[in-house]
This record gives structure tokens, sequence and C-alpha cells, in this order.
């Protein structure tokens, strides 16, 4: 193997993948790793959960030190040193040393990008003040374990309800902090459709967690010293003694920038099929780096570990043979446990399917993870996304709590191989009572879209812009309606439907709505076969639909 000279911009994910596997591929090699802190290779996604005690030893955040990656790799890692810019024409970067002040140029035959992503700060007041947070990297970590360890904060304003701000929000509660919420969407965790969203807000809420929905931030209210409370665009004052901004993250690209490589359209670094930037000797990867989307089938950006290790480790390899695997697309898929609910999401949400203009359905499965009649099975929802006509599975998301995840990473890889609703229909799951269903969750949703495309019935999807102009019929039982149900719905329980179907319009479109959807599909069934030439379920049921502003309390 040649020997080549690889240097890699960033310690972490991306960077820290890149540099081993280059090693395990080419042990001529000369690689050198710049990392602008004085971390390397640490858990970025463990933080929050050292913020909140549940990861008491710091040191099992730092998988790896410059020693270690010299002893086992001999790989030069020189933290501290901060790389100002790509020449690309001399194949060189300058260094800047944050610990002797010294500047130097770098030679490279490949170089590799993996600088990440940078918290998204607008310009508020006192976002610089010792009690406003951002969390990206360890240091940040420290600062916020420190500042409530010694000054005992009671009441904490998280700023962003996505990912990290739902785990943060869980950690500053364990740490014995009142905390609000706020979100400029209408719903937590944007990147799901909203009616999955509502068991989180509940978990949230059942912890204390006051949540602002549809809120704008205005400003902090900065006294000159220390920021103590944040400004909402309605006019309310939310008390904070500790502010966490986590709105989001933007590439870092400025190096790529201004060394004239090209950017894509989501303004991250493009690449092409092997990371390459448009200088080929240039590769990008992880959050500063374009990926090629599963579904679209287009440049994306997707700013999540396992893409940044999985893309890393190719790069690497690429960069020290001059060849690899490409990087497979990458669907999307994220967790995240707020308390002791979890919610996921792979590939593309109904909503996002429909901006795109996709043909899109969507099938619920609303049952428990594991078989009912063992004890201990918890409640998971289920929503299956696949478009009409071609039967593609597009995304599914899931939330509950024990087998959110081993459902979704089912459905990723399904998308993985373009599988369609027949697929997951017939894919042969692990079953034992304390596990799954004979016919899993999984299944039911595939069944239930099966049954949507063959024509069996036809759902309506909370969310659907389809006008419900009809007749609404519930069949469930007065004691369940009595709970709450849809504006101006017929109730006629399903036990007595085939005798009382004079009192529904033959002429008029029918909207069954029923518990989580089983009934309804059986009603729908009985009415189409007695003449009803329109019949539509309410996709979900009541459960997914109670939240709808159609809602009438029984
Ligand atoms: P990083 O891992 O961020 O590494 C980039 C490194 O480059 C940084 O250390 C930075 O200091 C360094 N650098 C930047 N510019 C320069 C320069 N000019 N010179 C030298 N060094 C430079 N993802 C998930 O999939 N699941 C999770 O549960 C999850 N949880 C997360 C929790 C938190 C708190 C955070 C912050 C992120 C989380 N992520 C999670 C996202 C995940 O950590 C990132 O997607 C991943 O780390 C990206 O890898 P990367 O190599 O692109 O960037």
């Amino acid at each position: 193997m040649a020997a080549r000279k690889i240097v890699i911009v960033g310690g972490v994910a991306g960077g820290a993948s890149a540099a081993t596997r280059a090693r395990r591929m080419n042990e001529q090699a000369e690689i050198i790793v710049f990392e602008r802190g004085e971390y390397v290779s640490f858990a970025n996604c463990g933080l929050p959960y050292y913020v909140g005690n549940s990861i008491q030893e710091r040191e099992k955040l730092l998988l790896a030190t410059p020693e270690t990656f010299k002893r086992d790799f001999n790989i030069d890692v020189r933290t501290r040193h901060e790389v100002t810019a790509i020449l690309p024409e001399k194949r060189q970067v300058s260094v800047f040393d944050h610990q002797t002040g010294k500047r130097f140029q770098e030679s490279y035959d490949r170089l590799i990008l993996s600088p990440g992503a940078e918290p998204f700060v607008p310009a508020w007041d006192g976002t610089g003040r010792f009690n406003v947070f951002t969390l990206r990297d360890v240091p940040d970590s420290d600062r916020i374990k420190s500042y409530v360890d010694h000054h005992h904060p009671e009441q904490a304003v998280v700023i962003g309800a996505g990912f990290i701000g739902l785990e943060m929000v869980e950690a500053l509660r364990e740490r014995g902090i009142g905390v609000s919420l706020v979100e400029l969407q209408p719903q937590v965790l944007p990147p799901l459709d909203p009616e999955l969203t509502y068991p989180v807000e509940r978990a949230m809420r059942d912890q204390g967690v006051r949540i602002h929905l549809s809120a704008a931030v205005l400003n902090l209210e900065d006294d000159g010293e220390r920021v103590r409370g944040v400004l909402l665009a309605d006019g309310q004052r939310l008390e904070a003694d500790l502010v966490l901004i986590s709105i989001g993250v933007r590439p870092s690209v400025e190096l790529a920038r201004e060394a004239g490589l090209e950017l894509g359209k989501s303004g991250a670094i493009a690449c092409d099929a092997f990371s390459r930037t448009s200088d080929e000797r240039i590769y990008a990867v992880g959050d500063a780096a374009e990926v090629r989307h599963q579904l679209l089938d287009a440049p994306t950006w997707i700013p999540l570990a396992g893409p940044a290790n999985r893309a890393g480790r190719l790069a690497g390899e690429h960069a020290a043979t001059g060849s690899s695997r490409a990087p497979a697309p990458v669907a999307g898929t994220a967790i995240v446990r707020v308390f002791d609910t979890v919610a996921a999401i792979t590939g593309l949400s109904f909503r996002h399917a429909q901006r795109l203009g996709l043909d899109a359905d969507a099938a619920y499965s609303l049952r428990g993870h594991h078989a009912g009649y063992y004890p201990g099975a918890q409640e998971m929802i289920l929503k299956l996304i696949y478009e009409r006509g071609s039967r593609r599975v597009l995304g599914a998301q899931a939330v509950g709590g024990r087998g959110v995840d081993k459902r979704i990473d089912v459905v990723a890889a399904c998308l993985h191989f373009g599988g369609t609703i027949d697929d997951l229909a017939g894919f042969d799951l692990a079953y034992a009572p304390p596990f799954g269903a004979a016919k899993d969750p999984l299944h039911i949703a595939a069944f239930v879209a099966q049954n949507q495309a063959d024509g069996l019935c036809s759902g309506v999807a909370p969310g659907d812009p389809a006008d419900l102009s009809g007749q609404i019929l519930d069949v469930r039982t007065e004691a369940e309606i009595a709970l709450g149900t849809l504006d101006g719905a017929i109730r006629i329980p399903i036990s007595e439907l085939r005798a009382r179907l004079d009192e529904l319009d033959r002429g008029r479109p029918v909207y069954v709505l029923c518990g989580v959807g089983q009934r309804a599909y059986n009603a729908a069934r009985i009415l189409k076969q007695n003449g009803f030439p329109e019949v539509f379920t309410l996709s979900g049921g009541f459960k997914m639909w109670q939240h709808s502003s159609a809602v009438h309390a029984g």
C-alpha cells in the first residue's frame, strides 16, 4: 500500500472513525488529526445523561485520548489545534495551535473534513452570560453541570423541543430543577407528525414540565450580570435561573466555503457518492456534509451520529487506499427517550411526504408492545407511511416505551431495501409473548396498509386535508363515547350496526370512528357489503383523532 499523508479536521464521530479505518487499511499512511477542542472521540450523544447524572463518571464519555490513538493506531492526534484555512492548490492546511499560539502549515495528500455543526444562537441579549448554555461538547456539559452543582438553579427554560432539548428537559428535571420548555412550532419533536407527539408532551407535563408551544422567544431578560428570564412574543415572561438554547445546529462550512469547495442546496458541503467534495482530494463527512437521502434519492442534510460514523469510516478507507464502498443512503432514523416515553422516526413523516407531493397514505397500529396476556405490555402507537400506487414504504414513527426501537429499526431495514407494505406484512419477526405478538404491531400496521391499498377500506389520517363532510359514525360503546367523540358523530355501537343500517344515509360518505381503528375497519366492511359506496375509517381511531379541533366531549 502506498504511503499517503492523510490530514483530518475534527476528531470526534466522523473524524475519529475516518482516522482509525484509514490506519487499518494502510499501515504506511501518515495520519494526522487536528481537533480544535480539548478532547477527541467523546460521546456527544451521552452528554445530556452526564448532565442528568445517569452517567456519573466523566471518563466514560471519553472514548479515546491522543495517547491511546498513538499507542493503538500510530495516529498523530493534536488537540487544541484549529485548522483555520485550506489551501487546495498547495494541498496544505493552515493550523493555529491554541496552546502555544503558533501558526503553521501542514501538507496533505488527502484531507478529510469532519468539523461537525455549530448550535444556532439568535442575537438575543445575554446569550454570553454564565447561566445561558448550548450543548455540543464535553466543556459545554462541564459548564452546565458545574453551574447546576454550585448555583442550584430552581427554574430552567429550555428553548427548542427537538431531540437534544427533550433529553435536556429530562436531565434538568432529574437534577430537581423546574423546567419550562418553549417551542416555536405547535408541537414538540417537529420532525414527527403531530398526533405521535402528544404522548411525549403528556409524559413531560406529568413530570411537571411547563410546555409553551407556538411560542416565539422575543428576547432574554439580561440584568447586566446574568439572565433572569425569557420573554415570549405573546408577552409572557418565564422565570429563568438557567437557559438552554437548543433550537438546532448549522453545518460548519466556513473552511470549505473559503477554500472554494461547493456547498449543496442544504447549505452543507456537497459530496459525491464517496464523500469527495468538489476537490477530489478533499472528503467531507458528518454534520458538515450532505448525504444521499434514502427516499428522495437526492442530497440532503441529516446531522446524526450513525451517518457521520459510517461515512467517516468509508472516507477513511477511500482516502487511505483509493477505493471503498460508497456510504449507503440515509433515512434519518432517530430516537429519543423522555422520562419513560420513547419516540422514534425513520424515513418520511406523513406531512413531509405530502409536502413532497407524494401520494402517501398512513396506517396505524395501537397495541401493546408484546402480547396483551403476558404481564407488562406497554402501549405503543405505530404509524406506517407508504405510497399508494407503488405500495413502497416511505417511513414510520412510533411512540411508547419498550419495543419502539425494534419496530423503527425493522422499518429502517425495510426502507434500506426499498421494501413495500407487502414485504413488511410478510417479515418473519422473532416472537415469544415477552417480546411481541404472533401478529406483531408492525404486521398489523402493514395489514391495515394492505387493506387500504387493496380497496378493502379507505382511511383518512389525522392531518389529511380531506374534509369530513358526510356522516361520522362512532361505533364504540356508550361508555367509551361518554369520554368524548367527534362533533356531530352518529353513535351506533358495532354490535348493533347490522340492525340499524337504516339510520345511515347510503347517499353520503360515512367516516367510521372507533377506539384505535380495528372496529372501524370491521364496521366499514359491514357497510361496504351492505351497499354503502363511500366508507372511510378514521385511521388510528379516537386515540389519534382526539386532539383534532372537531372533538366533542361526550
Ligand atoms: P462532531 O462529532 O461534532 O465533531 C466535530 C469536531 O470537529 C468537534 O470536536 C470540533 O471541535 C472539531 N472542529 C470543528 N472545526 C474545526 C477546525 N477548524 N479545526 C479543528 N477541529 C475542528 N446523534 C444521534 O444520532 N443520536 C443521538 O442520540 C445524538 N445525541 C446527541 C446529543 C448531543 C448533546 C449532541 C451535541 C449531538 C447528538 N447527536 C446525536 C448528534 C451527533 O453527535 C452528531 O451527528 C455527530 O457527532 C456528528 O459527527 P461529526 O464528526 O460531523 O461532528
